[in-house]
């Protein structure tokens, strides 16, 4: 483990640096990344965020989004850079296989290793960690390690303050999840007064969506949801059709999971997708359930208590049958 006192002189100094976060990246993982970004750039540091896949069009006008490298468009050069760093900030992420191929490469590269994250069990692949899983978002974290750590909040400009406004704000659930501490509102306050223009950014990134991905809501709303009032659980399940037909791209179904849990007395809420490689959960739930205990061990996955996620190899239907077999076994816990 490499002391901060270390990190923060070489953070002192100009260095190569990468910034990556997980697949399919969301609103924090982006934000936070490009935040940390566009404090770095201010240092004087050369950086490039690398990202292992796309990610959605209303996370894409995030401030100096075009210096995002996306491996699988350039896998060369991404791969050189994270080869040739010399530190690689890993955030929103504690698993090297949250990554995909890009894991090998940062597992090879001599760089020193700096994880920022709130999930549950890290790995142990870093050098220095900024981690809690106390806070709402990785964002939040970013925002601590530049202004309590580094000391810099004069270095919190409008795009940084802008981009942790948004990773916030995102894995918040717009400030509403139990994690929203009064902390997390002074924050979120201080970012505003840096500059984060908060009713545009609300806009920006969720009134921005296609005609067919609201019509796709309403149709899972109206064909595809299912409601187990004996076990306050609710399922949405989505097959390749429907992706197909409503032109369903990167961080379309982001969201949908929510619309099952808001239905009065729910206490988890499931939303299945039959990918192309696999088959996708993602779980939601209120207080105490354990979304992550269920996706770690059944479905290959993990995640915060009432946020989780994983994946099946079984197809549609026998994954569908899992799920609604599992129930039984938490049903005092979701009809206490
Ligand atoms: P989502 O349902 O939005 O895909 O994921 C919600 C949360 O669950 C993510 O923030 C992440 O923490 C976790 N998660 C989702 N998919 C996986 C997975 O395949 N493995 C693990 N370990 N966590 C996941
Ligand atoms: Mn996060």
């Amino acid at each position: 483990m490499l002391d901060f006192t270390r990190l923060k002189k070489l953070l002192n100094k100009s260095q190569n640096i990468v910034i990556t976060t997980h697949h399919k990246p969301d609103g924090d993982a982006m934000g936070s990344s490009l935040g940390l970004y566009n404090y770095l750039v201010q240092k004087g540091h050369q950086v490039r965020v690398i990202t292992p896949t796309d990610y959605p069009f209303f996370l894409q006008w995030l401030p100096n989004n075009p210096e995002v490298i996306i491996y699988t468009d350039n896998p060369t050069e991404s791969k050189n850079k994270i080869l040739n760093a010399d530190i690689i900030f890993c955030l929103d992420f504690n698993a090297l296989s949250r990554i995909n191929e890009l894991g090998e490469f940062v597992r090879q590269s001599s760089a020193i290793k700096v994880m920022i994250d709130h999930h549950l069990e890290p790995e142990g692949f870093d050098d220095f960690r900024h981690w809690s899983i106390n806070a709402c978002a990785t964002a939040q974290l970013v925002y601590d390690f530049i202004v309590n750590l580094m000391g810099e909040r004069h270095l919190i400009n409008k795009d940084v303050a802008t981009c942790l406004y948004t990773g916030i704000m995102t894995d918040s659930g717009s400030f509403r999840f139990q994690n929203t501490t009064a902390e997390v509102h002074h924050i979120v306050a201080d970012l505003i007064a840096c500059g984060a223009e908060n009713w545009k950014i609300h806009q920006m990134v969720y009134d921005n969506f296609s005609e067919s991905r609201l019509r796709f809501l309403g149709h899972c709303l109206l064909n595809r949801l299912e409601v187990f009032t004996e076990y306050n659980a609710a399922l949405i399940t989505v097959n390749k059709e429907d992706l197909q037909k409503y032109h369903i791209t990167t961080g379309d179904t982001e969201g949908v999971v929510n619309y099952a849990l808001s239905i009065n007395g729910i206490k988890l809420a499931a939303l299945i997708i039959e990918r192309p490689d696999r088959v996708k959960l993602s779980l939601r739930s209120t207080g105490e359930f354990p979304a992550n205990e269920i996706c770690k061990k059944y479905f290959n996955g993990g995640g915060h208590r009432n946020a989780a996620g994983g994946y099946s190899y079984e197809n549609l239907d026998q994954t569908v049958k899992k799920f609604k077999s599992i129930l039984p076994d938490y049903k005092t816990l979701l009809v206490q």
